[in-house]
């Protein structure tokens, strides 16, 4: 069955790229567990890409766990859910992670409440036609649970004329520090595999590609134990290169295929989704549990006592770290995600999120910025960007605030990866310039802009 596949399988890597080192060794055998349940939860109304949810619950109003809170805004939306048994005490502006407000539904957890969810015989997905798959995945508040937080079911709204051949499940865990998804293929692999098996005929895919990097052996030979003989699943293992985990890289790294720039993977036949999307997919489909927990990586220098943990959304960055013996003195500042895309947050009193992988606590040392010198045009950054950008001239233009002409340079096409950044000998940062500008260019009137 394995050789009818229309994409070659390549196992091979995407052009360059850079190597960070991976300090997973602080978590990578560290088992998950769960944080208890604690007493307040701020559930954003815009944690997915997309339009934000909008309410259905009133101030005052008691919740069970895994009720509906927030339906979606749009199509390209998704639900809340609560993440507790409780009662809602507001709903308005709360501290975002940069600092701004954003509107969310606070909860109060109920003291008394067992915080069980009721037990469900699951959904007969087999019998779903594939509008009532897509709207039953966005019932659930499903989305890329890699940190871009895009709602899962646009991904699987095929356009008429177009076709799924292949899903690849993304396992790249790229980012240093995290090892949530590698914890995750190793103590939930039937979970995931009944996942890939609903995505597979859900989606009329022949057959599924787990990526993994070749720095999680036992994932991959955990879950090669848990494949049966006829499965169209494979797990291959994948040399270890930052950013493997941009969809497009490892697609590019799995089959030798390019996705054209501007083009989306489906338009080459791929479907790609995180492993903890896919785990996601089982939960609601086996036992009707929304999205109302994940898996977060707690790491870093700076983190007492590192740790893999089940979080429910919506628990403040501070109660999940005095879980983990708090912060050591040195620390500087606290990320969440991963150390090259995530973001520094503003308050440790903001909630974890659903696209929330990581809470990385870093020293000086990590933090310091590096002395910056001019640029010698040695070349590194366009080695390194694997996007065939040209950092170097980005990162001009954007600091001479040339914020148009940096359209022509494709501004748009960067990923903000931060790989240019990290290769950089003279200590530009690369990413932050292209960062703002990217920012200045959203918010720039549409017939305006420097010339
Ligand atoms: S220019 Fe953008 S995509 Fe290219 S390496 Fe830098 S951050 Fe990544
Ligand atoms: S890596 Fe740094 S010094 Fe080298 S060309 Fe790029 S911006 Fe200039």
């Amino acid at each position: 069955m394995w050789s009818m596949n229309p994409i070659r399988l390549l196992k091979g890597s995407f052009r360059h790229g850079v190597h960070p080192e991976g300090h997973k060794e602080q978590t990578a055998d560290l088992p998950i567990q769960r944080v208890p349940f604690g007493s307040r939860y701020v559930m954003p109304l815009g944690q997915h890409i997309g339009a934000p949810a909008k309410p259905v619950v009133n101030v005052g109003q008691r919740l069970h766990r895994g009720q509906l809170i927030a339906e979606p805004g749009a199509f390209v939306s998704t639900c809340l859910h609560s993440p507790v048994t409780g009662r809602v005490v507001s709903i308005g502006p709360q501290r975002h992670i940069d600092g701004t407000f954003t509107r969310a539904i606070e909860i109060e957890a109920d003291p008394f409440a067992t915080q069980q969810l009721a037990p469900s015989p699951g959904l007969d997905w087999r019998s779903l036609d594939m509008v009532e798959f897509i709207d039953q995945v966005q019932q659930a508040g499903i989305v890329g649970m890699g940190g871009a937080a895009f709602p899962a079911h646009v991904k699987y709204s095929i356009p008429e004329g177009q076709q799924i051949a292949e899903l690849l499940v993304n396992g790249a865990e790229c980012e240093p520090y995290l090892t949530n998804d590698h914890r995750l293929m190793m103590e939930r692999p039937g979970a995931l595999l009944q996942g890939v098996g609903i995505l597979l005929e859900k989606l009329g895919a022949k057959r599924a590609t787990i990526g993994v990097e070749a720095n999680k052996q036992e994932a991959i030979d955990i879950l090669n134990d848990h494949l049966g003989p006829d499965q169209p699943i494979r797990v291959i293992s994948l040399p270890v290169k930052y950013p493997q985990g941009a969809e497009k890289m490892l697609i590019k790294a799995v089959y030798g295929k390019e996705v054209p720039a501007g083009q989306l993977p489906r338009d080459i036949g791929v479907a790609v989704n995180n492993v903890g999307t896919v785990v996601a997919i089982a939960d609601w489909f086996e036992s009707r549990m929304p999205l109302i927990e994940r898996v977060v990586t707690v790491s870093g220098p700076g983190a007492a006592y590192p740790a893999n943990l089940i979080v429910p959304l919506g628990t403040p960055v501070r109660e999940v770290l005095r879980f983990c013996g708090g912060l050591r003195p040195e620390t500087r500042e606290v990320v969440m995600g991963g150390p090259m895309m995530g973001s520094p947050i503003a308050s440790l009193d903001v909630p974890v999120m659903k696209g929330t992988s990581g809470i990385l606590a870093f020293t000086d040392s990590e933090t310091a910025r590096p002395r910056e010198y001019p640029c010698i045009r040695c070349g590194r950054c366009l080695e390194a960007c694997p996007y065939f950008l040209n950092p170097s001239r980005l990162a001009r233009l954007a600091r001479a605030r040339m914020f148009t002409e940096m359209k022509a340079y494709r501004v748009t096409d960067c990923v903000e990866c931060g790989s240019c950044t990290f290769a950089c000998p003279s200590g530009i940062p690369i990413v932050q310039l292209i960062r703002a500008a990217k920012d200045n260019l959203a918010h720039e009137p549409r017939d305006q802009g420097a010339e």
